[in-house]
């Protein structure tokens, strides 16, 4: 029998990594978007409004791409039904090490490759 590692802070969301840093939202070189954790990625897409009616993106769908190292949230207008899709980095070290964190020895690095960083301006 396998038991989660209990966070440490018990009161904080579990969906947050409380070690975020600047990165977070900012573009790999490939134009994913930084995520360092679940809740960054579908607070970042329900910020993002419907270029037709300016609707608030409600997500609709996530597509697990954690073989690549990303994350696919896909989100829908709840006015006019217009689709957006946001992929996010997960490779990077921050989302990372919270992910290891969270699993313990669960945690499986399930993608090849160096993890991807922000790209520089
Ligand atoms: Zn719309």
């Amino acid at each position: 029998m396998t038991f989660r590692r209990r966070s440490r802070a018990p009161k904080v969301d579990p969906g947050i990594n409380t070690q975020r840093t600047d990165d977070l939202f900012r573009l790999t070189s490939e134009g994913y978007i930084i995520a360092h954790d679940i809740a960054s990625q579908y607070e970042y897409a329900q910020k993002q409004t419907c270029p037709d009616c300016e609707c608030p993106f409600h997500v609709i769908a996530q597509i697990n791409r954690s073989f690549q190292g990303l994350n696919e949230l896909v989100a829908a207008c709840p006015n006019c039904g217009k689709n957006a899709t946001f992929i996010f980095d997960i490779s990077n070290d921050v989302y990372q090490r919270w992910l290891a964190e969270r699993l313990g020895d669960l945690y499986v690095q399930n993608y090849d490759g160096p993890p991807r960083k922000a790209a520089r301006r």
